[in-house]
């Protein structure tokens, strides 16, 4: 089964997919990674993001903490919305998740990279629950850049028509989990 976690920045994506994934023994696709590796990379190297993408040197910085940095955080959404650089990575998403089981988090995973996936989960929260989320992560310049990316990734935020919204406001994380684990359950 592919499970996908579409929604914006600070909503809890990459703590329940990471678990979820980890609790049916799936395989997990961090998309944001592989953006934000593209992105590292080419701010290392003054490459153009096109040219980047499509090579296979970004595929080895996926797990680099540097992908966490501010730097990435406020360059990678100039690099997602290039057309290219996105037909380049969803080709990659869609190879990966050819394989079989997958919990997969993104932003327009369900609607334009697996449309067929079984199960769909919008994942959001308030404004400012996910302002207050990042800002405690990794402070409060970071809560404010997570808002100012969601506008600039507005294009690319896709919600499925046939997709589950799970609102994470106010919920533990072991909450939404177990919310999710349910949808599967009902869908296998
Ligand atoms: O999920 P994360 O915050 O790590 O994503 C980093 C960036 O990658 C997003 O701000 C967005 O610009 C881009 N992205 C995207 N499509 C995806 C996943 C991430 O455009 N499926």
């Amino acid at each position: 089964m592919i499970i996908t976690i579409d929604g914006p920045a600070g909503a809890g994506k990459s703590t329940v997919s990471r678990a979820l994934a980890s609790r049916l023994g799936y395989r997990y696709l961090d998309t944001g990674a592989m953006y934000r590796a593209v992105t590292l990379v080419s701010l290392e190297t003054g490459e153009d993001p096109l040219v980047v993408a499509a090579g296979d040197v970004w595929a080895t910085r996926v797990l680099d903490p540097a992908l966490r940095s501010d730097a990435v955080d406020a360059a990678v959404s100039s690099v997602s919305c290039l057309p290219a650089v996105r037909e380049a990575l969803r080709g990659a998403q869609r190879d990966f998740l050819a394989q079989g089981d997958a919990v997969a988090e993104g932003r327009d995973i369900g609607s334009v990279v697996w449309p067929q996936a079984e199960l769909k989960v919008w994942l959001d929260a308030s404004p400012d629950e996910r302002r207050r989320r990042r800002a405690a992560e990794r402070g409060a310049e970071a809560g404010e850049t997570a808002l100012e990316r969601d506008r600039q990734d507005a294009a690319q935020m896709i919600v499925p028509d046939d997709s589950v919204r799970v609102d994470t406001e106010g919920l533990a994380i072991d909450e939404v989990i177990e919310s999710i684990v349910q949808l599967v359950e009902e869908r296998a």
